[in-house]
């Protein structure tokens, strides 16, 4: 996947348009991020035992990968990201806009 966990993504799509924020999860089987401060959902939850308590609880959910553009350490600018392989035989990312290498 292109975004990764710890990535700083830019939401280029939906209610948080505009936001920036760090990955803190990615799922890659379902194309998913969860980014920091972004697309907060109310939950509903009843109290299950002592652990959860019940009322409305405001949390982050998940958001698709092509809502959000990773910004490059670089140029500081929002990318597109390709792939290339290095010398050794590792697939690296890299800012389309700049070039860089991103890890
Ligand atoms: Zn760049």
């Amino acid at each position: 996947m292109k975004i990764r966990k710890n990535d700083t993504v830019l939401v280029i799509a939906g209610k948080d348009k505009g936001k920036r924020g760090k990955v803190r999860f990615a799922y890659p089987k379902r194309e998913r991020v969860l980014v920091e401060g972004v697309n907060f959902i109310k939950k509903h939850s009843r109290a299950r035992g002592a652990v959860r308590q019940a009322g409305i609880i405001e949390r982050e959910a998940p958001i698709h990968v092509s809502d959000v553009m990773l910004l490059c350490s670089k140029c500081n600018h929002p990318a597109r990201v390709g792939f290339r392989s290095l010398a050794d035989g590792r697939k690296v990312r890299f800012c389309c806009s700049c070039g860089e290498v991103i890890d």
